[in-house]
C-alpha cells in the first residue's frame, strides 16, 4: 500500500498524524501566567513550528490533519490557506481554546460558530473534523456533541477516555461510535489508549509522547493496534519550536508543557518513517463505510447511553 494512503478493513492499520494548531500560551497550563487579555501582546510563534510540520510531512510524503483555532486562523489566514494548499485536511479545534466543561451549551456553540467563521474567511468551507481544547467534551457535557451534528460536522476527535486530573473520562468508550443510526449522525472518534488490566493507557500525543522512551511508545502503539485501535497522533507547533517561554510555571505544569520538547521533532520523524498513513477525515470516510458502528446516545448531565 502506498504511503499516505488509507488502511481500511483488509490492509493495515495506518498511522494519523493531528496537529492542533494554536500558540503556545493557549495550553491551559499557561492560562493563570498568560491570561487571554494578554495574548495579543504575547511573541506569537506558531507559523513557525507550524511550517516545520509542514516540511517535515512533505519530506515524507504525509498527509496530516490539522486542527486550527479560530484565533489563529483570524490571525494567520495565509497559514490557513498554506496548509490546505499542500493538501491536508484542516479541522476546527475552536475559536478561543475554552475548555468546553466550562462553557453552557450556549456558549459552546457561540464559540464554535465564531471558529467556522474565522476559518472561513480563510477560506475553509465546512471542516469535517472537531477536536475541543484539552479534549474537554468531557461527562456531564458529553450532550455537546449534538451541537457539533447541527453545525454540519462529519466526526469529533475530542474524547480521550483515560485518567487525567482536568479532563480524563476513564469510564467512555474506547472506539468509535455514532450518535445516531442515519448518514448524518456525527462520528465520535476517540483518542488512543491501551487497555490493560482495567486502566486505559495513552501514548499518541503531547506530553505522553514527548516523555516516553520510543520503545515504550512503540510498544503500547503496536498494543493499542492488536486491539484495534489506531494511533492518532496529536502534537502542536510549540511542540517543534526551539521557543522556551519564561512564565513560572509549576514543576508538574513545566513537565507537561516543556518536558523533554526536544524530542517531538526526533520522534515525529521517527514515525513519518514507516508505515501508511491517513488523514482523520480518510479514516472517518473509512469508517462510515463499514458496518457494524455502535450508536451511543449522549444524555444531558450524565455521558453517554
Ligand atoms: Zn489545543
Amino acid at each position: 500500500m502506498a504511503r499516505g494512503a488509507t488502511g481500511n478493513a483488509t490492509s493495515p492499520t495506518p498511522t494519523i498524524i493531528t496537529i492542533d494548531v494554536e500558540e503556545w500560551f493557549h495550553g491551559h497550563n499557561y492560562l493563570a501566567h498568560v491570561p487571554p487579555s494578554t495574548w495579543a501582546n504575547q511573541e506569537l510563534r506558531v507559523e513557525r513550528g507550524t511550517h516545520r510540520c509542514l516540511d517535515l510531512l512533505d519530506r515524507h510524503g504525509v498527509k496530516a490533519t490539522f486542527f486550527v483555532l479560530g484565533w489563529t486562523a483570524e490571525r494567520f489566514p495565509d497559514l490557513v490557506r498554506e496548509i490546505a494548499r499542500r493538501g491536508h485536511e484542516v479541522g476546527c479545534h475552536s475559536y478561543g481554546h475554552p475548555e468546553v466543561f466550562h462553557l453552557t451549551i450556549t456558549e459552546f456553540r457561540e464559540d464554535v460558530e465564531r471558529a467556522l467563521a474565522a476559518l472561513a474567511r480563510a477560506g475553509i468551507e465546512r471542516p469535517a473534523g472537531y477536536r475541543a481544547p484539552s479534549f474537554s467534551v468531557t461527562p456531564p457535557v458529553h450532550h455537546y456533541l449534538s451541537v457539533l451534528q447541527d453545525l454540519g460536522f462529519r466526526y469529533d476527535c475530542s474524547l480521550f477516555p483515560v485518567r487525567h486530573p482536568r479532563y480524563g473520562q476513564p469510564r467512555s468508550p474506547r472506539t468509535p461510535f455514532r450518535l445516531g443510526p442515519g448518514p448524518d449522525d456525527l462520528l465520535v472518534i476517540p483518542m488512543p489508549t491501551w487497555r490493560c488490566a482495567g486502566v486505559n493507557l495513552p501514548f499518541s500525543g503531547g506530553g505522553y509522547l514527548r516523555l516516553l522512551p520510543w520503545p515504550a511508545f512503540a510498544f503500547l502503539r503496536e498494543r493499542a493496534r492488536r486491539q484495534g485501535v489506531p494511533a492518532i497522533v496529536y502534537l502542536h507547533p510549540w511542540e517543534m519550536d526551539d521557543f522556551r517561554p519564561e512564565a513560572k510555571l509549576a514543576p508538574w505544569q513545566r513537565l507537561r508543557s516543556q518536558g523533554q520538547q526536544d524530542t517531538m521533532p526526533v520522534k515525529l520523524e521517527r514515525i513519518l518513517g514507516d508505515g501508511i498513513f491517513a488523514t482523520l477525515g480518510e479514516h472517518a470516510r473509512n469508517l462510515c463505510a463499514g458496518d457494524g458502528l455502535p450508536v451511543r446516545r449522549p444524555v444531558p448531565g450524565r455521558g453517554l447511553a
